[in-house]
């Protein structure tokens, strides 16, 4: 449906002019001063003149000016009181002979001819003031159009100079208008598009043939601080008799571009995690195949042990210690065996109300297989006020196992070894957990590329573990970032949904 308003019509605002009373009525006293200056001024000059000069052709100028300015009304006052002046107090001699009828008949013709010219002077006079207002009002409307709308608007004429830049456009490439009024639109693109544009215009002037699309044709734009970015156009164009305008409508693409950028940013990274999610498959196979003969072995330990139980002898007894310590070590074997595989079989993925303690410490404990633990010295700081959170459990351990993973191989030169984990509540009803470590720190430079897909330092490294990390924690609804530790090191942290523990459960 095309967009239509309702600009008041010149009738309406002839009338408005028309309403005017104390207007009218002054010019009716203009009138009468103008034939009493009539009067006074043929009177001041009789003496010189003698009688060379007829009151009334003093009047003349008096019924033009009256007619003139105020039409028909103030034109036949004036014409009236300069016959009634004349004949009674100008001292000339009206005695209606034939010449001064004739006089006064040429005075009156002339006054009602000068009040007709005069009404349609000022209906001329009022039709332009309603016309010049009536654009006014369009232009004002366009203007505020033009203001709203997001995409940028630049006029220029067939010499590219530009003639008019929106308030968008002042926003898109940082110039104000005064800035580049008549100057080359070559200033808002790349130097390296400008030939190509001023050939593209001799090209379509010579010929009319486009090169450019009229619709979307995508380009790019450079701002006034240098740098560029990509946009799309759209153009329009104006003809009048001596010259040409064409208006483009420039619709900014970062955004546009970033989003393409990140969703296939996305797939690659959802392309790496399936091969991992096949890896995942084959290590719970291989899970599942070595917890047999851990539990064989458990078996014939405590078998082995119970047979030396009654037995005096002394050497025997380190034998029994021995024993215990092996069964112990293949429980705890076995115990890691059972955590890999609950947490590499992908199961449903709802979310749950799980204990924060929970998830840290089964999350701990495989990231420290074949780690010395006392190497590293695991500090564990939760605050009770917040116990539980609403997660996908083997996620959100797959995003603490590779934080936990990354703190403890960062810190493998350092001489302090200091891992502490710890949660807070925070706003909006969130948990925040942090993984502090006493490791290098992030380096400035790369601190910005950190969570990208494949960035990485380490000469094995895949570089995709903080990139999933932080896709899985987007995914619940918080943040994942990274800040330098005040002693040295850095900390992690990422917030999840905080929750009780009597809150229904996704599917329970
Ligand atoms: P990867 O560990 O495979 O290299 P990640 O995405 O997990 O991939 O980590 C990316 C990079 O972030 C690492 O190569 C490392 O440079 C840096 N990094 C991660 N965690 C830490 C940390 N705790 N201290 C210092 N640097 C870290």
């Amino acid at each position: 449906m095309p967009l239509t308003f309702n600009y008041p019509t010149s009738k309406e605002s002839l009338l408005a002019g028309y309403a005017s009373l104390p207007r009218a009525l002054s010019f009716y006293s203009l009138s009468i001063a103008l034939i009493a200056a009539a009067f006074f001024l043929h009177e001041s000059l009789e003496r010189l003149l003698g009688d060379q000069a007829a009151y009334l052709l003093f009047a003349v100028p008096a019924v033009i000016v009256a007619g003139g300015l105020g039409g028909l009304g103030p034109a036949l006052l004036t014409t009236g009181l300069g016959i009634f002046v004349g004949m009674f107090f100008s001292g000339e001699d009206y005695s209606l002979t034939l010449g001064q009828f004739v006089s006064i008949g040429a005075f009156i013709t002339l006054g009602a001819g000068m009040g007709v010219l005069g009404d349609r002077l000022k209906q001329a006079r009022s039709a332009f003031a309603a016309s010049a207002e009536l654009l006014r009002l369009r232009e004002a409307h366009l203007t505020s159009i033009l203001d709203t709308i997001p995409d940028a608007m630049i006029v220029i004429d067939d010499r590219k100079l530009i003639r008019s830049f929106s308030s968008a456009a002042e926003r898109l490439f940082g110039y104000s208008q005064t800035e580049v009024l008549a100057q080359n639109v070559n200033k808002l693109m790349p130097p390296a598009d400008r030939e190509n544009h001023d050939s593209q215009l001799r090209h379509y002037m010579a010929t009319g043939e486009r090169l450019i699309p009229r619709n979307g044709h995508p380009a790019t734009g450079q701002r006034k601080d240098g740098s560029t970015f990509p946009i799309e156009l759209f153009l329009g164009e104006m003809k009048t008799d001596d010259q040409r305008l064409f208006t483009g409508f420039v619709r900014d693409l970062t955004e546009r571009h970033k989003s393409e950028a990140r969703m296939q940013e996305l797939q690659t990274e959802l392309f790496h995690v399936s091969r991992l999610a096949a890896l995942g498959e084959m290590a719970s196979t291989l899970a599942h195949e070595v917890n047999q003969p851990l539990t064989v072995v458990t078996n014939y330990l405590k078998g082995a042990r119970r047979l030396l139980e009654n037995h005096p002898d002394e050497r025997l007894a380190d034998l029994r210690e021995a024993l215990n310590k092996a069964a112990d070590q293949t429980l705890r074997a076995g115990e890691i065996v059972r955590h890999l595989r609950e947490f590499v079989t992908r199961g449903t993925t709802e979310r749950r109300v799980e204990s924060i303690r929970g998830l840290i410490e089964e999350a701990s404990a495989l990231a420290f297989v074949g780690v010395e633990k006392k190497n590293v010295q695991l500090k564990v700081q939760l605050d009770s006020s917040v116990n539980f959170a609403l997660v996908d459990k083997i996620q959100i351990q797959q995003v603490l196992l590779n934080l936990i993973r990354n703190a403890i191989e960062a810190m493998a030169d350092s001489p302090l070894r200091e891992l502490i984990v710890s949660s807070a509540p925070c706003e909006d009803n969130m948990v925040a957990i942090s993984i502090a470590d006493s490791g290098p720190g992030i380096a400035a430079d790369v601190a910005s590329r950190l969570f990208q897909a494949f960035f990485t330092t380490k000469p094995y490294g895949t570089g995709i573990g903080l990139s999933i990390c932080r896709t899985i924690i987007e995914s619940h609804g918080g943040k994942i970032s990274v800040r330098a530790r005040p002693e040295g090191g850095a900390i992690f942290c990422f917030t999840l949904h905080a929750a009780m523990r009597s809150e229904p459960d996704d599917g329970e």
